[in-house]
């Protein structure tokens, strides 16, 4: 029979570490469970907890010190993306509460909407100085 890979040893190792749930493995366990030397089984181990994938935590069994495995569960993917809505928040139609029935044609119509006009206007005038360009 061919030998695992390492990436198809890592795969096993993780597994088995997985499924053990809270309490862990014994990495002596671990190894035998693979067919592992200590040599193979360490290294393997080793690149596992590198990788952030296990954590390792010293015991002693037996009155030998070896190392209780637990996977970790890999850190989280969340992208957070920081937006400044201070340029748009001032725009008077965010905050209004005619907003849901607002729309042309009906009572509450931004073609006409004094309160969006003067907001339009005073931002024309900082833009453009004057009457902002809107001939008022
Ligand atoms: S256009 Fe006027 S009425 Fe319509 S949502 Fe904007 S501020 Fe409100």
């Amino acid at each position: 029979m061919p030998r695992a890979s390492m990436e198809e040893l890592e795969k096993a190792a993780l597994d088995l570490i997985k499924n053990s749930g809270s309490n862990g493995i014994l990495q002596s366990e671990l190894w035998r469970r693979l067919g592992l030397d200590s040599r193979e089984g360490s290294r393997l181990v080793l690149r596992l907890a590198k990788k952030g994938l296990i954590r390792r935590e010293q015991v002693v069994v037996n009155g030998r010190r070896t190392y209780r495995l637990r996977y970790t569960r890999p850190p989280s993917m969340e992208l957070r993306i920081l937006v400044d809505l201070s340029d748009v928040m001032d725009i008077p139609c965010f905050t209004c509460p005619y907003l849901d029935q607002c729309g042309p044609g009906n009572f509450n119509d931004p073609r006409t909407c004094p309160i969006l006009h003067s907001w339009l206007e005073r931002k024309a005038r900082e833009l453009f100085g004057g009457d902002g360009g809107l001939g008022e």
